[in-house]
């Protein structure tokens, strides 16, 4: 099933940058006390703005049982910005904690057909809050491997201080911890010795109220 969202809104990704309002997420690492020396130029990321509510409307069936639903986005490359206009759905298993892609080549299959950069991908917690778990951060590993400014969408509808976030592992800590940890599972990670946390909220990333996307559920 393929969907377009916003149906009635103007395509803005054929004349990019757009003359619209965006709203950056998070703070840099300087104004989060951070400075983060090993971390490259990333380009910046455009996501749309009604991709959380849509994405909430397709797990709805699994967020009322307490399961998780998990989705990847796909980004074409223009100008030296990634626009998030493809969202996967793929066919997946899920507890309430936890949710694991199936059948992962139908999702290379889309990517590639398009030439889409992996740009990240999406999940809810249906009853926990927004935060990234240890598998979580070993799921966004390989993603910023491949594409330094991959986010991960955490969208947590219960809890009251942040419904959603964008993350991604920091460069001199995460980035180090997780290409180095071979556990599975939930599990604690060290902290490291200056205090560096190992993921982050992305200043990269703008929230675009005219991009438009599509959505293969593969389901
Ligand atoms: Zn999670
Ligand atoms: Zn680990």
């Amino acid at each position: 099933m393929v969907t377009h969202f916003p149906s009635t809104a103007i395509s803005c990704t054929e004349a990019a940058p757009c003359n619209v309002q965006l709203v950056r997420i998070g703070a840099s690492d300087s104004e989060n006390g951070y400075p983060d020396s090993a971390t490259p130029v990333l380009r910046n990321v455009h996501i749309s703005a009604q991709l959380v509510e849509v994405f909430l409307e397709i797990a709805r069936e699994n967020t009322k049982k307490d399961l998780e639903t998990c989705g990847v986005l796909g980004a074409f490359l223009k100008e030296e910005t990634l626009y998030a206009t493809t969202l996967i759905v793929p066919k997946q298993e899920s507890t309430s904690t936890s949710c694991q892609a199936l059948k992962e080549e139908e999702i290379f299959n889309i990517q590639n057909e398009r030439s889409l950069f992996p740009v990240g991908w999406i999940h809810t917690h249906p009853s926990q809050t927004c935060f990234m778990s240890s598998i979580d951060l070993h799921t966004q590993y390989p993603y910023q491997v491949m594409v330094p400014e991959a986010v991960a969408v955490v969208v947590a509808p219960t809890d009251k201080t942040r419904s959603y976030g964008i993350f991604r592992l920091t460069d001199s800590n995460g980035m180090s911890v997780l290409g180095g940890c071979e556990e599975k599972g939930f599990h604690p990670h060290p902290d490291s010795a200056d205090g560096r946390p190992l993921y982050e909220q992305c200043s990269h990333v703008y929230v675009n109220p005219n991009l438009r996307f599509e959505i293969f559920d593969l389901r």
